[in-house]
């Protein structure tokens, strides 16, 4: 799955992931008791993190999925959404919870917040597995977190480079010859 020479460092240990998805999910559990839980899941890289954290849910609740895309350069964030799939269910009147892979500037996840609340859920939170806070460039509220990180490019545990590196389940930095094409 993954060659030794591909990682740089390794910054979240696949055990402290597991016991950080046990905490939020107990959190979560404790509440959402008696609401009625839509989980909306941005794909592609929140669906590990959904999934492990879906399971350490003991409520009932909805799966629901948003495909989006940010318009300009890949690696800058330019805020503006283009939807490419979304919700199946309305989610009015729902205790809708976003689930994230990562919110570094924060641009995608303002505009998500927006489209959703304008469909007037009961309530809105927001529940993301990293957080790169040294790179906001618009305040949005985190309801709850999974780690905080450094101002660094990371993949595994659902989130990729070039569409590899998701199922990886730690968190790592790469090795930089691999964005010179330098490592086959
Ligand atoms: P934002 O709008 O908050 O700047 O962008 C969030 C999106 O940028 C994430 O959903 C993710 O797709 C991408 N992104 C931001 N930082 C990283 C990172 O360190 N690694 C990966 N693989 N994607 C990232």
């Amino acid at each position: 799955m993954l060659k030794n020479n591909e990682i740089d460092e390794i910054l979240i240990t696949e055990e402290e992931i597991r016991e950080k998805v046990f905490e939020l999910g107990k959190k979560i559990t404790r509440d959402y008791q008696d609401k009625d839980l839509v989980f909306i899941g941005v794909l592609r890289g929140a669906i590990i993190f959904m999934a492990d954290l879906a399971r350490a849910i003991s409520i009932p609740m909805i799966f629901d999925f948003m495909a989006i895309s940010s318009y300009g350069a890949a690696t800058e964030s330019s805020g503006v959404v283009r939807i490419l799939k979304d919700l199946d269910e309305t989610i009015a009147g729902k205790d809708v919870l976003v689930v994230e892979d990562i919110v570094d500037t924060g641009l995608t996840l303002d505009y998500l917040l927006r489209i959703l609340k304008s469909r007037k859920p009961a309530s809105l939170k927001v529940c993301t597995f990293l957080n790169k806070s040294a790179r906001r460039k618009v305040k949005v509220k985190v309801d709850y977190l999974g780690f905080d990180i450094p101002n660094k490019f990371v993949v595994g545990y659902g989130l990729d480079y070039a569409g590899k590196f998701r199922n990886v389940p730690f968190v790592f930095t790469l090795n930089p010859e691999i964005y010179k094409g330098e490592l086959k």
